[in-house]
């Protein structure tokens, strides 16, 4: 009697990797597997619910995990990390609740000064979460039929991101930066912008608020010809940032409102330095936001604006910190690179007088590390040590050869 074997591999007939028949032929339980995997890729599931419920990460964690890359902002950090976990929460696990209760959508302002970390926030969170993460400036947004970009088009860029995974696109998070400047002409103002601002937030409304949206997949204008697919927005997390430069002025002047006299002034002058932390939706009206959208964005977290002391940490302690970085690149030429605290200091009071948050800091470390990265090559074996002189005064660091290790 002929063995029966394998007719793709060859292999015989056995119990560990049966065979099965078809008409002509045979095929092996491990080549039924591999034809599996050249067809439907190597996991036997794409990307679905149940596998980022795996993942859903509780309040505490998340903000355990976004101290290591974001500084200070405390108050911040908690209040996305549970708004984060109520988002995914209502996604995977609405289903298991007995009645008809519906947990709506609820989306997140971000408010701080620029380079307080409202975009790394909204990256890392992201990242923790290994959803898809779109990012776009609302000022180049138009309505559409204007020049200027579709407000479709940060769903676009999501799908892309997603690799073109509806699925995961689907449950991605959308970072809206600049949202404060299109606001329209608000009755306190003077104005920063043209009226059109009202109609970029009445089409960004539509899209935030939960609606099913026809995009190109390949994005607009230049590619006419291409089918439109459908994305859902109700399940995207939303989180709109932005530096509202003013807004203190109308909290006070409601706080002023309900306060008199004395006690009016005690009372600005304690909350002088954080008025904005007690922002309310009304102050945002008056700053020229509509109200459907503050209706839309339900969680309000603010960060505060970094101190020289949160610099010098923002240097220094994340896991991806810039002196860590520019180390990384020396030790890579066999070169060690040191910063002495007080030219970390320094080097911290150049970025806020820079007046760009911790924004500032990579250019200062570009300008002061320039002519000795030009050099590096030739500093095999050698300590640069940055000290507050070169940071202040620009002179060239010290370069010390080391000793050679046995
Ligand atoms: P924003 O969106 O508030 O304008 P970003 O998040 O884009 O500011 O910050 C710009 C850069 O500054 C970040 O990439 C990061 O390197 C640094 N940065 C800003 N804030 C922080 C922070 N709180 N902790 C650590 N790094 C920060």
């Amino acid at each position: 009697m002929s063995e029966r074997h394998c007719n793709f591999c060859g292999v015989a007939d056995s119990q560990e990797n049966p065979l099965v028949a078809g008409k002509e032929a045979f095929i092996c339980a491990n080549c039924v597997v591999s034809a599996y995997k050249i067809l439907f890729g190597d996991t036997e599931e794409t990307f679905s619910g149940t596998e980022l419920e795996g993942e859903l990460i509780y309040p505490k964690e998340t903000k355990k995990l976004l101290d290591e890359y974001v500084i200070g902002q405390d108050n911040a950090k908690k209040t996305l990390s549970v708004a984060v976990y109520n988002h995914y929460k209502r996604i995977f696990k609405q289903h298991e609740l007995e009645d008809e209760t519906e947990i709506s959508k609820s989306n997140i302002l971000l408010i701080g000064p620029t380079g307080s970390g409202k975009t790394l926030l909204a990256q890392s969170i992201a990242r923790f979460l290994n959803v898809p993460i779109a990012i776009a400036d609302a000022t180049t947004l138009t309505e559409a039929g204007y020049v200027g970009e579709d407000v479709e088009n940060i769903l676009v860029k999501l799908f892309q991101v997603a690799d073109g995974d509806i699925q995961r696109c689907e449950h991605g998070i959308v970072f809206i930066d600049e949202i404060d400047k299109i606001a329209r002409m608000g009755e306190n103002r003077s104005i920063t912008r043209d009226v059109s601002g009202e109609g970029v937030q009445q089409a960004l409304l539509k899209i935030i608020e939960g609606s099913v949206v026809n995009i190109p997949p390949k994005g607009g204008r230049k590619h006419p010809n291409q089918d439109f697919i459908q994305i859902d927005t109700s399940n995207i997390l939303f989180i709109c940032g932005g530096a509202f430069d003013g807004l203190s002025e109308i909290i006070k002047r409601r706080q002023g409102a309900n306060v008199l006299g004395f006690e009016q002034e005690k009372k600005s002058k304690a909350e002088k330095e954080d008025v904005v932390s007690l922002v309310e939706p009304d102050d945002l009206v008056s700053f020229g936001l509509i109200p459907e959208l503050i209706g839309r964005l339900h969680v309000i977290a603010t960060l505060e604006k970094i101190t020289q002391e949160d610099m010098v940490r923002i240097l220094t302690e994340p896991k991806n910190a810039l002196t860590k970085q520019y180390q990384k690149l020396f030790e890579l030429d066999e070169a060690k690179l040191s910063f002495e605290a007080d030219a970390l200091s320094e080097i911290a009071k150049k970025a806020i007088e820079r007046k760009t948050g911790a924004r500032g800091l990579r250019s200062i470390l570009e300008e002061l590390l320039l002519e000795t990265m030009y050099e590096l090559p030739e500093l095999k074996g050698y300590e640069v040590i940055i000290t507050s002189d070169n940071v202040i005064n620009g002179t060239k660091p010290l370069y010390i050869k080391q000793k050679q290790s046995a």
